[in-house]
């Protein structure tokens, strides 16, 4: 599998991390339940297809991004840097975050 970079091109897969899933938005560990802390940390679905993910390039330019990758085929259709990604979730209505 490659993946194209957006700062360094593309690289083999062996050159980055994989974490997980994108989606999922860490809740405020000061005001979140218990179940919703374990919903965030354990809970993950499985899905046969088109899925965000985080993944960190260390071999290159040691920087986060979100891959839209298809499980199926590991085609990788998107690369965008996860800190783009991240200040565009913070700017939704009423400057509130989502944490679905
Ligand atoms: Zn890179």
């Amino acid at each position: 599998m490659r993946i194209r970079c957006p700062y360094c091109g593309e690289r083999d897969n062996g050159e980055f991390s994989y974490l997980g899933d994108a989606a999922p938005v860490r809740p405020d560990g000061m005001e979140a339940s218990p179940q919703a802390m374990h919903d965030y940390v354990y809970l993950r679905d499985n899905r046969a297809g088109e899925i965000r993910e985080l993944w960190y390039h260390g071999a290159g330019c040691r920087a986060w991004l979100v891959v839209t990758r298809d499980t199926r085929t590991h085609t990788v259709a998107d690369v965008q840097p996860a800190r783009d990604v991240a200040k565009a979730r913070a700017v939704t209505p009423a400057g509130s975050a989502s944490h679905a």
